[in-house]
């Protein structure tokens, strides 16, 4: 129809939506958009849309009538049941072929609940992990798609415009895999971001509490750690964060309570994990940091009556700072190297067909996680696409040998002067586990035989073949 000019709908104004709307416009597309609270259309185009190639529409019917077809309506709603009632509006609007694209936040299994559903109707279903927050949304965003294969090649365009871009140009979005698949590798995007987050929280603590660093010598420690091998987004605003003084001349850090809030999508990662049975141990310590952090009354109380050693360093303090850079770069390995484990566990289990390398650019620009380090995981990808393990990679490999002893030391002091480093320490323990060709499994199977009759399987014998052993009695 003559009214039908959009290239794509958008609908929920808040931040994500309007920041995306205007991000799509300013890369030549036009876009209508509509919101349930319908102020916020009208507040939206006399402000921020005012003069722009967007249109505002006051009804889902209005909203849908201005869809150039196969119409393209993406939703950036509140995550959950939100999204189940706008789908459950705009359906009936809809025709075959059509495109419903979920943005939000959304929990995998919902989104491979909602493609199965949206399918059944004839429709198209896309749920896409979007990262970078307000300002990625507008300025580029990595962008994770997921859903009905069909629907790649008509938002394909859209997306590749607007997504976040390599210094060599290529976009931060490609196509993840059918139903679920891109919302779960926003998880574990979001997962692998609580990681390298504590992984640098506990850097700081040993600097601080063990070296009695100050602020100022942290800035300048980070910025240097900024010009190398950990070259990040996290590592940035860390070495920002550790410079900002309020008015009054003081670190705003130093005066925020140490509680920290979660949303949800860590302890999803460590659940998904524990669902396919895959060791993803740091992410689960930096869930398990922050629920340890929210309980300050508690630790308050037990600070006053637990004991521990003092924290004082004695040693080559410019020596630590280097090993703390090797330790932190060397856990990220084992952090990422478990986070593909995951993602290829959940592959296998939910029937996808992940590129890995593909995942680790669209990581590479415009998300929270966006590093140099993410360059050599493709290029790992790129040089095997069967990589069982990141570690095994000859890069990889290299690198955590060359970090290793440095790690070591700092595991071991942090241990001996009673810094707590949950993911620093669980990221050495599953490295040691990994490369061990034999671990006290066999110790447990006999526990398990014994009391439970389990039984076993015998190294002296073809696996498969199952023993039991009288434990209590004599043969
Ligand atoms: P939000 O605060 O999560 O949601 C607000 C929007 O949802 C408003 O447009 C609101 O409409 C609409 N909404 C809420 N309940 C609704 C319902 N029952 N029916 C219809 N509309 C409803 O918005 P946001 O922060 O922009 O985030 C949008 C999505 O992106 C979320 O899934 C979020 O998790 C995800 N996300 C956010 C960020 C971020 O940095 N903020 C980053 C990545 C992803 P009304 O105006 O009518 O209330």
């Amino acid at each position: 129809t003559a009214t039908a000019k959009a290239d794509i709908g958008v609908v929920g104004l808040a931040v994500m939506g309007e920041n995306l709307i205007l991000n799509m416009e300013s890369k030549g597309f036009t876009v209508s958009c509509y919101n349930r609270t319908v102020e916020k259309v009208d507040r939206f185009m006399d402000g921020r849309a005012s003069g722009k190639n967007i249109i505002g529409a006051r009804s889902v019917e209005e909203f849908v009538q201005t869809l150039k077809r196969p119409r393209k309506v993406m939703i950036m709603v509140k995550a959950g049941a939100p999204v189940d009632k706008f789908i459950e509006q705009v359906l009936p609007l809809l025709e075959e072929g059509d495109i419903i694209i979920d943005g939000g936040n959304s929990h995998f299994p919902d989104t491979i609940r909602r493609t199965e559903y949206v399918e059944s109707k004839g429709l198209l279903y896309i749920g896409t992990g979007v990262s970078g927050g307000e300002e990625g949304a507008l300025k580029g965003p990595s962008i994770m798609p997921g859903g009905s294969p069909a629907a790649w090649e008509h938002v394909k365009p859209i997306f590749q415009k607007i997504s976040a871009h390599t210094e060599s140009g290529e976009p931060c979005c490609d196509w993840v895999g059918e139903n679920g698949a891109g919302h779960f590798v926003k998880m574990v995007h979001n997962g692998i971001e609580y990681g390298d987050m504590q992984m640098i929280c506990e850097t700081y603590q040993m600097m601080k509490e063990g070296l009695g660093m100050s602020n100022d010598e942290m800035h300048k420690v980070f910025a240097e750690w900024n010009e190398g091998e950990l070259d990040s987004y996290l590592i940035e605003i860390t070495r920002d964060i550790l410079g900002y003084k309020d008015e009054d001349g003081n670190y705003v850090l130093d005066q925020i309570l140490d509680t920290a809030g979660q949303k949800g999508t860590g302890k999803w990662t460590a659940i998904a994990a524990l669902d396919v049975g895959q060791p993803l141990t740091l992410i689960g310590e930096a869930v398990f940091a922050r629920c340890l952090s929210a309980i300050k009354d508690e630790r308050v109380a037990a600070s006053k009556v637990l004991s521990g050693p003092d924290a004082k360093f004695d040693g080559d303090k410019m020596q630590m700072i280097e090993d703390l850079k090797l330790a932190l770069y060397a856990s990220k390995i084992v952090s990422y190297a478990q986070g593909y484990q995951l993602m290829r566990a959940a592959a296998a289990e939910y029937g996808w067909n992940l590129n890995y390398g593909g995942i680790a650019l669209m990581w590479r620009g415009g998300c929270i996680i966006r590093s140099v380090f993410l360059g050599k995981i493709k290029e790992a990808f790129d040089n095997n696409p069967e990589l069982t393990n990141l570690l095994l990679d000859p890069f990889f490999k290299g690198a955590v040998e060359n970090a290793q002893a440095a790690w070591r030391r700092v595991v071991s002091k942090a241990v001996e002067m009673g810094v707590p480093t949950p993911a620093i320490s669980t990221a050495l323990a599953f490295y040691d586990g990994y490369r061990h060709d034999r671990l006290p499994a066999n110790l447990l199977q006999a526990q398990r035989d014994y009391f439970g009759a389990h039984t076993y399987e015998r190294v002296d014998k073809p696996r498969g073949e199952f023993f039991h052993t009288n434990w209590t009695g004599r043969g």
